[in-house]
């Protein structure tokens, strides 16, 4: 059966396709045949726990009902033929040691109890055999405080976050942000070993803009090894999938950056080809899975101002990015949310390190891969 139903593709999108990716995403084996399409690996990592009371996330809400929920990231392996391999951590989850976040975010964790930070992203890495100086690029989805972890255990690693977050984190563009989540440290990130990515508003293949030129300077490509992956591309859509701005990471379409916008600015997913199947790591797209299903709404509530806060900063464009990801999972995409605890759950064989499914009996052919 094909990966995408043709029911679900957008004859409306104007944009062209990827022409360096022409089987982009309709399937994750070729078609009569053939080299197998390059693929990574994707790994769940645990990277601690915390609780969301549910009036503010979702509406109809049961007043004083809260749940624990994962901060979930990901371990991403792309190797290449000469077997050079490039690693890819999505999202650092919580921090270790709370006492490190900045006062106002420590207040805020007083909301957020009970919290557990153990094991963070660190621990789970070793669980499978690999520590943080085997990480080539760290990708935040945004800056939220539950995803930022702790930068300086990275020491030797890139990091990528999307177009908007360093200004949030350097104070100058959230003053409009609401709510006791909308605080950012801005001493967070090494500025030299920072990339941001370019605006998909004006830096996509249908704006003609001159900030093309990033592309030669090579300011803004990585690179390890012989894999050269340029982070500064023009956005170039999926069609097929109605995904209009993504950024193919490696060149060879087993890994995009795909802007996601409406919950942070900055807010960037990732869709992965692995040998299973496609997997959306969706960040926090959406954070209650009945949001999806549309038995509940996104939530909002009062400060203590009375202003009108809401998980999102942009909701209505968070809408639209959810209505996106409905499109994806109709085509038999997988989709991911940083805080799905079901999703923790049913997949604990899926997490790095964790015994495969094979070990305990199941039908997983390779070691705990998607
Ligand atoms: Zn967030």
């Amino acid at each position: 059966m094909p990966l995408l139903d043709s029911t679900y593709v957008n004859t409306t999108t104007t944009s062209t396709h990827n022409p360096s990716s022409p089987h982009a995403a309709t399937s994750t084996t070729p078609v009569g045949g053939g080299q197998p399409l390059p693929t990574v690996q994707v790994h769940a990592l645990s990277a601690g726990h915390f609780s969301l009371p549910e009036e503010q996330f979702v509406f109809p809400f049961s007043p004083g009902s809260r749940r624990t929920v994962p901060s979930l990231c990901f371990l991403i392996q792309h190797s290449t033929t000469e077997s050079q391999t490039t690693r890819i951590v999505f999202d650092l989850g919580l921090r270790r040691d709370l006492s490190r976040y900045s006062a106002p975010i420590q207040q805020h964790l007083a909301t957020r109890q009970p919290l557990d930070t153990h094991p963070d992203v660190v621990t789970s890495l070793r669980r499978g055999g690999l520590g943080p100086e085997d990480i080539n690029f760290v990708i935040y989805s945004h800056v939220h405080w539950d995803h930022v972890g702790e930068p300086r255990d990275f020491p030797s690693s890139t990091f990528i976050v999307g177009y908007g977050s360093l200004n949030i984190l350097s104070g100058i563009s959230h003053t409009s942000l609401r709510g006791g989540h909308s605080f950012f440290e801005n001493d967070l990130l090494d500025q030299t070993r920072t990339i941001e990515l370019l605006d998909p508003e004006v830096d996509n293949v249908g704006s003609n803009s001159p900030s093309y030129s990033h592309h030669a300077d090579g300011h803004h490509a990585g690179e390890v090894g012989q894999q050269q992956m340029d982070f500064s591309q023009p956005w170039t859509p999926i069609s097929e999938l109605n995904l209009p701005l993504t950024l193919d990471v490696f060149g060879d379409g087993s890994l995009y950056i795909v802007d996601a916008p409406g919950h942070l600015p900055g807010h960037i997913n990732l869709l992965a080809r692995t040998k299973q199947r496609w997997v959306y790591l969706a960040g926090d797209s959406c954070h209650d899975r009945r949001i999806m299903s549309r038995e509940k709404e996104i939530g909002e509530w009062e400060d203590a101002q009375g202003n009108t806060c809401c998980i999102h900063a942009n909701r209505s464009e968070a809408e639209e990015t959810i209505e996106r990801i409905r499109g994806l999972e109709r085509a038999g995409v997988e989709v991911i949310f940083s805080h799905d605890g079901e999703w923790e759950q049913r997949n604990q064989h899926r997490f790095f390190g964790a015994p495969s499914r094979q070990d305990q009996g199941g039908q997983d052919t390779e070691m705990a891969m998607f």
